[in-house]
């Protein structure tokens, strides 16, 4: 990668949706590229590579993307629902609604590394927005974390 001659700015949904830094949008936010290596798959650095920009910006951030992949399995579930009906159809006379409702949990359960991915890169940009200067100014120090706490998820 050539980051250093490279000015332009990554959109904001490629960005997120390839799990990057929010300050740079360039270093990765996880140490492994593959979320299926379930033991690691979590695994972040604690800075970004790039930028230096911190991860885990204050004591239990990633709590938050509770919500965050909430909404995701509803997306997924309104998206799977729809494409179930307009494809398959749904009726209440025969099984469809519940072979729609047991894909749909398998559908859930094959996501989640990503969608876990995924809710931590949401959560993280709404708090840290992309800085043009990134590379002269250096990223700020998190206000408040706890060593002993750190990457104890
Ligand atoms: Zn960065």
């Amino acid at each position: 990668m050539c980051a250093a001659n490279d000015h332009h700015k990554p959109g904001l949904l490629l960005s997120v949706l390839r799990n990057k830094c929010p300050r740079c949008r360039r270093g990765d936010m996880f140490t492994y590229k593959n979320p299926y290596d379930l033991k690691r798959m979590m695994k972040m650095p604690e800075t970004c590579p790039v930028c230096g920009q911190p991860f885990e910006i204050e004591v239990g951030f990633y709590y938050g993307t509770g919500f965050v992949s909430y909404a995701l399995a509803v997306a997924v579930s309104v998206a799977s629902f729809i494409a179930w009906k307009v494809i398959i159809g749904m009726s209440l006379q025969d099984s469809r609604l519940f072979w729609w409702l047991g894909v749909n949990a398998l559908l859930l359960l094959v996501l989640q590394p990503v969608l876990m991915r995924l809710s931590r890169a949401i959560w993280i940009y709404f708090f840290v927005y992309y800085d043009p200067g990134w590379r002269e100014v250096p990223a700020g120090a998190p206000e408040r974390t706890n060593e002993k706490l750190k990457n104890d998820w």
